[in-house]
């Protein structure tokens, strides 16, 4: 195949890196195992600290940018998959290390691949995402965990109308926990009800800083956001809850006590979707296929193409993106 398509790459400028649309060929792919047609990437936290280029997200230049990939496979050398496989890829140093999604064609190695549920739409799958199968995961480990249920003490989802936010609130809703909502956009409130939150908490009251041990609320808690609102969620979570932190919107600091954990037993629980051995992603995506409910994961996605990821890179970063974005990559 000579013809070339269009990828979204990160490129040095002057010692900088800046996104830039480039037409590739087939021949200029890495010289991994599987090559698959990409139909849909998606829009994360990350893609946009990458595209707008005040994250060095990208470890090597030029990269095509994009952590996830959903699509159909062309051609082979790995037993484990063949032509026709549809198939995802979520991380696995896409984007940073590794060519991404942000291209029609990629070239993967066998491992990073995992089987398109069949119940999912490749445009679906996109819609859940990293962003998404991240939620996924640190529902798992908040589960594993034991200490939240269903119809009893609260369950906190922090950055909840991003999002990891927006996922973590409609897949623990759908399990029957009592789930509030924090955001700092009250406009939001409408739609994460949709979602099946019960409660909201501002964002503002959990970015001051607070006392070492607050009142006991969170038997749980998703977190995106990390930094003073994390340290004040770990104050606030009962005796021998969890809080699984995923994010750092708020900011990558840490400015807390040991309190919590030493004289409450709480656990922070460190969730990671790039390096997730596969059977923890199977896990995850089994999670989305039982519990994440198709209308509501409609209801929190747009579709935008290739060539907006300039301007919603810099809308994601302001936090003025809502759910999740499926790129339509074609
Ligand atoms: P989004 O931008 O969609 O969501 C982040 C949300 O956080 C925003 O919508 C907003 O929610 C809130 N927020 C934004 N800025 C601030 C701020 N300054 N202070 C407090 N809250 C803020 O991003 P994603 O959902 O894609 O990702 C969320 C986080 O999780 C990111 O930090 C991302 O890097 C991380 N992440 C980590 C993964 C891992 O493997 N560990 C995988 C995926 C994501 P609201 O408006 O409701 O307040």
């Amino acid at each position: 195949m000579s013809e070339t398509f269009r990828a979204l790459m990160i490129v040095d400028h002057e010692g900088k890196p800046k996104a830039e649309f480039r037409e590739l060929t087939l021949a200029e792919l890495p010289d991994h195992d599987v090559l698959v047609e990409i139909a849909f990437s998606t829009l994360n936290y990350k893609d946009g600290l990458a595209v707008s280029g005040k994250g060095r997200i990208a470890r090597r230049l030029p990269m095509v940018a994009g952590v996830d990939i959903a699509g159909t496979v062309v051609e082979s050398r790995s037993p484990e998959w063949k032509a026709g496989d549809k198939v995802v890829v979520n991380g696995w140093g896409l984007s940073e290390t590794e060519w991404g999604g942000y291209s029609r064609f990629q070239r993967v190695k066998p491992e990073w691949l995992v089987r398109l549920p069949d119940e999912f739409s490749f445009e679906q799958a996109m819609a859940i995402g990293t962003a998404g199968y991240t939620a996924a995961l640190c529902v798992n480990a908040l589960e594993a965990w034991g200490m939240i249920k269903p119809g009893g003490r609260e369950v906190l989802v922090t950055g909840a109308a991003g999002g990891v936010g927006s996922t973590s609130v409609s897949l623990l809703a759908s399990k029957g926990y009592s789930v509030t909502a924090s955001t700092g956009r009250p406009e939001t409130h409408d739609y994460l009800a949709g979602l099946g939150a019960s409660a909201f908490i501002d964002r503002a009251e959990l970015a001051e800083k607070g006392g070492a041990l607050q009142k006991e609320r969170w038997a749980g808690a998703v977190d995106s956001v990390g930094s003073t609102t994390l340290v004040n969620v770990l104050a606030q979570t009962v005796y021998g809850g969890a809080v699984a932190a995923c994010g750092l919107a708020g900011g990558a600091d840490l400015p807390g006590t040991v309190m919590p954990h030493i004289l409450r037993g709480v656990a922070l629980l460190g969730v990671d979707s790039v390096m997730a051995p596969r059977a923890k992603r199977e896990a995850a995506w089994a999670t989305l296929v039982a519990h994440l409910d198709k209308k509501q994961l409609e209801a929190m996605t747009t579709v935008a193409p290739l060539s907006d990821l300039p301007r919603l890179a810099t809308e994601i970063l302001a936090g003025r993106v809502r759910g999740r974005v499926v790129i339509d990559v074609s």
